[in-house]
């Protein structure tokens, strides 16, 4: 019978990264945010604290083990259930992986800890960073990512820009748009605006992808790709590089296939509860 991992899951199919590999290394919804659209419902523990929330050397021997079976995956995604950036092991699981696999490395996260030179120097392992940016001010930041009381919008973007100086991978940037909230023009302009400070070069911005859970805001869309993509890559003559290229993905996902990494955690968060003796939701 074929291993159940702890920490593993997949490969899933995903629409950036193809057959990803999950793994996991923070509890169910231990983040520095607590999402409006988070699909894994509300933050159990919002912290800003740095720990090794589950031990990194089992993590690293389930992975050595799962690659030794023989992977099949485009990438391998260090992502899961809260913020993986949290877990004070990363860099050490980042060069591990790296030591035993070519499989390109990603880090799936909110990108609210890059103000800190510990977590950019974890990730300078990873092949893609990921991260997010849904709002362009302090209230609305507050409103759509509800963000631990240590975190704001002015280091959240300090950070960004911080890890664009120093990342020598492919940034993959996401804004996540909910209608109504984050959708009208003035938002939109200050996405725009933020977007430019933090990759005003865009030497290392190879994707922006931009999705909601409504396709009735397409115009807004269309603002943003104009905004961002014509007038740094056309109009200031900043142009790609080589494999630098900006890519821009429009994400309108049926909402199927865009939940299946998550009900594969939710499962197997359960029968992680059942096999322990309990039932309830870490959700608040
Ligand atoms: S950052 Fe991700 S895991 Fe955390 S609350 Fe937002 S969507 Fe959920």
């Amino acid at each position: 019978m074929p291993r159940q991992y702890k920490y593993l899951y997949g490969p899933v199919p995903s629409r950036r990264l193809g057959r990803s590999l999950g793994i996991d290394i923070v509890p169910l919804k231990v983040c520095t945010l607590d999402c409006v659209y988070c699909q894994l419902g509300r933050s159990s523990e919002k912290t800003t604290r740095r720990r090794e929330y589950v031990p990194i050397d089992a993590v690293i021997e389930e992975l050595a083990e799962k690659i030794s079976n023989g992977l099949d995956a485009d990438f391998i995604t260090i992502a899961g259930s809260g913020e993986p950036t949290l877990n004070s092991g990363l860099g050490k699981l980042l060069k591990a992986a790296s030591d035993i696999t070519d499989i390109p490395l990603t880090v799936l996260t909110n990108g609210t800890l890059f103000y800190r030179e510990d977590v950019r120097a974890d990730c300078a392992q990873a092949d893609v960073v990921m991260p997010s940016l849904d709002a362009g001010d302090e209230p609305t930041f507050r409103k759509i990512n509800r963000p631990h009381r240590d975190i704001s919008i002015e280091k959240l973007v300090s950070g960004l820009c911080a890890l664009r100086e120093e990342f020598a991978g492919r940034i993959w940037l996401e804004v996540f748009l909910v209608d109504g909230m984050n959708t009208d023009t003035g938002q939109i302009a200050e996405i725009k605006g933020l977007i430019r400070i933090c990759y005003c070069n865009i030497y290392n911005l190879a994707h922006l992808t931009i999705t909601s859970n409504c396709p009735g805001i397409r115009h807004n869309i269309r603002q943003l790709l104009l905004g961002v993509v014509n007038d740094k890559i056309t109009n200031n003559g900043v142009r790609p590089q080589g494999n630098k290229r900006v890519s821009i993905g429009i994400s309108f996902p049926a909402i199927g296939q865009k939940d299946r990494p998550y009900r594969m955690l939710r499962m197997r968060h359960a029968a992680a509860a059942s096999a322990q003796g309990y039932s309830g939701s870490n959700n608040n």
